[in-house]
């Protein structure tokens, strides 16, 4: 490994409220690595290549990832198989199969997408989670046309890529919603027009900016129940709402189905944004190389293994996101 990130996912793994493959577990999927070793069939990395982990095994061949939709492919449960076995012989798994908080890792070829980049590991790194999600969501998912006014609730990771996305794709105006002061000044840097604490303070925006409408799309990135119901509020009657961070497993939808009818609101999930890993890591990459990316500051904080407790306990407390760098 070279770096790994923690993300929102691995909390909600830890915290119970996702389903990991199995325990015990080595959470982490965010990741940057370099090929050490591949066995005999490997064909698509070789040892020595830079790699970035997907947290989906594309398989390349099934129905969805010939349309494109590979993140949807589900041919290859990674998360199933084990990372080893502890000394008494008790199977150990990887989060999404990857286990990427360790100094190595056993990873399936399908998951691994080599990068040409030189850039530094922890930066590098986000795109192998946040930074797609959030990207790829307004580019894949979002259908912004130039000139759309943007809300994007929840500036995790996911929320600051969606945000500079949206300034990148020619979004009109960007209205951020977070409780936290620092990750609204940074939403601010990357392209935010304007930056609410609330969702009240936000929608008062959005009338000011719309002429009372909403959002044409609005962008869920904080994976909860009352951040789906904020983007569904802002968004205009006809918009778009592209759900993007992970909920807990049995949380409902919290608008009625009554008024997405008669309002005709467009309510879309993208899991991974709906990227192609293969085709979109690079191009992802490339924002960053060209300048137009600023991915060191999304990196909250750097830290070591040994410290990874301290940074899964930061970040659950509203710290940016904190990488493991080795
Ligand atoms: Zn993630
Ligand atoms: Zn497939």
């Amino acid at each position: 490994m070279e770096a790994a990130g923690i993300c929102h996912s691995d909390l909600n793994a830890l915290a119970g409220r996702s389903q990991p493959p199995g325990w015990p577990l080595i959470p982490g999927h965010e990741g940057l690595a370099r090929v050490e070793k591949v066995g005999s069939d490997v064909s698509s990395v070789a040892p020595g290549d830079r790699v970035l982990f997907s947290f989906v095994a594309s398989c390349r061949r099934c129905f969805w990832c010939i349309r494109g939709q590979d993140s949807l492919c589900i041919c290859f449960r990674a998360q199933a198989v084990p990372k080893g076995t502890l000394a008494g012989g008790e199977p150990v798994f990887g989060h999404a199969g990857l286990g990427a908080f360790a100094e190595q890792a056993l990873v399936d070829e399908r998951a691994l997408v080599p990068v040409s980049s030189q850039l530094d590991a922890a930066q590098l790194c986000l795109v192998s989670c946040a930074v797609t999600t959030g990207m790829s969501g307004v580019f894949n998912a979002s259908g912004l046309q130039a000139g759309d006014t943007v809300a994007v609730i929840g500036l995790g990771g996911v929320g600051q890529a969606a945000t500079r996305a949206a300034h990148l794709a020619g979004a009109g105006g960007i209205v951020v919603v977070d409780p936290v002061e620092a990750r609204r000044n940074a939403a601010l840097r990357l392209g935010a027009t304007s930056a609410a604490a609330s969702k009240d303070d936000a929608a008062e925006c959005l009338r000011v900016m719309t002429g009372g409408r909403g959002a044409d799309i609005a962008l869920e990135a904080a994976g909860s129940k009352a951040a789906a119901a904020d983007a569904y509020e802002l968004t205009r009657r006809g918009g778009t709402i592209v759900i993007l961070g992970a909920p807990p497993r049995t949380e409902t939808p919290p608008w009625s189905l009554y008024s997405q009818m008669t309002d005709s609101k467009t309510v879309r999930g993208a899991l991974y944004g709906g990227a192609v890993p293969r085709r979109d890591f690079a191009r992802l990459v490339a924002f960053a190389e060209s300048g137009r990316l600023d991915l060191d500051g999304m990196v909250g904080q750097r830290i070591s293994l040994e410290e990874v407790s301290q940074g899964i306990a930061a970040m659950s407390h509203g710290a940016g996101r904190a990488v493991i760098t080795f």
